[in-house]
């Protein structure tokens, strides 16, 4: 078994209702899922939604791959799930995102216009476009939901690195602030 990278497409079944933010909340909490499970697997990739259609690229072992493609498959947040292409891969093209969420509205209708294509419907790419859009997802910065909080869409642009720093500042506030409340009833 080898790294293999799936990319697929399907259509939202649910309304659209996007938050001040521009984030719309199934997408939110498809992503806090995504960021909390592909982890454990091993697995990176990114997603793009646009127009009712979701757009995303999977890489890991091929075994898991295929296993959580199965089981996105039978969300029923989404349908028409059709892969668009299959390759093994010796590298990760998406190696710090458990799941990268790129709203790539400004670039993606430039990148839809150069093409003469109306609006993003991933399953009328042909194949040189189809890769294109894994490249832009892949150079796209990311703007996810903050993980564990089903609420707070954080609008900024935040990495795991970034993710993990603001966890580390937080434990050493708490830290301090105990001690000195220690120190004060002491
Ligand atoms: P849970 O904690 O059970 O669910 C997370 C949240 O999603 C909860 O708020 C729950 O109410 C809601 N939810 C879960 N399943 C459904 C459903 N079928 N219909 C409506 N709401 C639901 N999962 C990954 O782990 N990694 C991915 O990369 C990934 N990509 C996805 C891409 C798309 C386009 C879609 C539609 C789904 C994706 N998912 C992904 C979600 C996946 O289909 C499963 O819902 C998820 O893996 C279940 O994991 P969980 O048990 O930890 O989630």
């Amino acid at each position: 078994m080898g790294l293999i990278r799936l990319v697929y497409a399907s259509e939202a079944t649910f309304d659209e209702q996007p938050d001040e933010q521009g984030i719309e909340p199934h997408v939110g909490r498809i992503l806090m899922a995504s960021r909390r499970n592909n982890p454990n697997l091993d697995l990176v990739g990114g997603l793009y939604y646009g127009d009712g259609h979701f757009f995303q690229c999977l890489e890991g072992e091929s075994d898991r791959v295929h296993d959580l493609y199965n089981r996105i498959r039978d969300d029923e947040r989404h349908h028409k799930v059709t892969p668009l292409f299959e390759e093994p891969i010796d590298d990760y093209a998406f190696e710090d995102w458990s799941m990268k969420y790129v709203p790539l509205d400004a670039s993606v209708a430039a990148f839809l216009k150069q093409r003469g294509l109306k609006g993003f419907d991933p399953f009328a790419f042909d194949s040189a476009t189809t890769r294109a859009m894994v490249d832009m997802l892949r150079r796209g910065s990311d703007r996810a939901p903050a993980i564990g909080s089903a609420d707070s869409l954080d609008t900024d642009t935040v990495s795991p690195g970034m993710e993990r720093a603001g966890l580390i500042v937080a434990a050493v506030v708490i830290g301090v602030v105990a001690i000195a409340v220690s120190w004060f009833l002491i």
